[in-house]
């Protein structure tokens, strides 16, 4: 009984200097424990004299709880100190300045091919895409291009496989193989454009790039005629160019439209009194177009007898470069961060 008084008198005091909770349930197991007097004495109450044994009991029990209470109130307090801690080592400071992410923005000729897509989507046309490497049928033969025409040869064309035409591969030097393989594959009408990534045998210049993107429409259906083509670019050429853009259509050439033409807008920085911008004519030269010729709709089974459209190709460089007067075709591809920042 003395031992359990001299206990409880230092409890408190011991108690109260446990620092941490590790600290604090070493203490528990000593006074409490498995170990401890008080686990010890209960063991014991068996041996005690019968008369003894209630009141011995009674005191264990008294003392074990005035213990256990004063270490679960050492407990909670501890516990409010560590979460303090705790909530002090991840405070933020929000009146500190932050870093500015920086965003992403496409690039001037994703954006260019976008837009010039959107105008043609406003019209009521489709968006088809093609594969990158091509057979030599849909390149050139099902575009009215025979086996010996020059842009054919290997000064011209990137081939994957050179030498049978019948099994030739090659990276399209255009996006018109689109139009064969759309026609093959969809019943008239059709309206629809095709962006894609295009490559020549060309070496890098001013204005021409092994690589390029162009914009490849074709519009099939009756009745279709060289007024409804002209009246198509000149309402690209006043959406993408301004309300006051005019154009014409002078004489070409090209194997799978008959007649072609190349579609000239008026210039855009001198209004057609001739400037640097358009060398002095008043003119720039855009589009290259025409009249699907009857060859191409009867290669892909297309009655040519009922049918008639027209097709036109633009490239996108070309579209960025004459609208924001970038002199060279190499800065859409350098991707100079001072460069593509102008155009966020
Ligand atoms: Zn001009």
């Amino acid at each position: 009984m003395e031992a359990f008084d001299q206990l409880l008198a230092q409890a408190p005091a011991r108690i109260d200097l446990a620092g941490d909770l590790d600290a604090l349930a070493t203490l528990e197991a000593e006074l409490v424990g498995k170990k401890s007097l008080i686990a010890e004495t209960r063991r014991g109450l068996g041996r005690l004299p019968a008369e003894e044994r209630p009141v011995v009991g009674a005191r264990v029990h008294e003392v074990l709880r005035s213990l256990q209470e004063l270490l679960d109130h050492r407990r909670s307090v501890l516990e409010r100190v560590a979460e303090d801690r705790l909530l002090e080592q991840d405070r933020v400071d929000v009146s500190l300045g932050g870093y500015e992410p920086s965003i992403g923005m496409h690039h001037i000729l994703t954006q260019t091919v976008d837009e010039v897509v959107d105008i043609f989507t406003g019209l009521g046309y489709r968006v088809a895409s093609g594969p990158e490497v091509e057979l030599a049928w849909y390149n050139f033969d099902a575009l009215n291009t025979p086996p010996t025409h020059p842009s054919r040869l290997e000064s011209d064309t990137l081939y994957v496989e050179y030498g049978d035409p019948s099994d030739e591969m090659l990276l399209r030097t255009h996006t018109s193989p689109m139009q064969a393989r759309y026609m093959e594959q969809n019943d008239p009408p059709v309206y629809v454009v095709v962006p894609g990534r295009t490559f020549r045998a060309d070496a890098l210049d001013p204005t021409h790039s092994p690589v390029f993107y162009q914009i490849e429409g074709l519009a099939v259906d009756e009745n279709i005629t060289f007024g409804d083509l002209k009246g198509t670019l000149a309402h690209f050429a006043r959406e993408f160019f301004g309300s006051e853009r005019k154009i014409r259509l002078m004489p070409h050439f090209f194997p799978f439209t008959e007649p072609s033409a190349e579609m000239h807008m008026s210039c855009y920085a001198c209004d057609g009194s001739g400037c640097r911008v358009c060398s002095g004519s008043g003119w720039i030269e855009l589009i290259g177009c025409g009249m699907v010729d009857p060859n191409v709709l009867d290669a892909v089974g297309y009655d040519s007898s009922k049918l008639s459209g027209f097709a036109f190709g633009m490239g996108a460089e070309r579209m960025a470069m004459v609208r924001h007067g970038i002199n060279h075709i190499k800065h859409f591809y350098e991707n100079d961060i001072r460069v593509l920042r102008q155009f966020t």
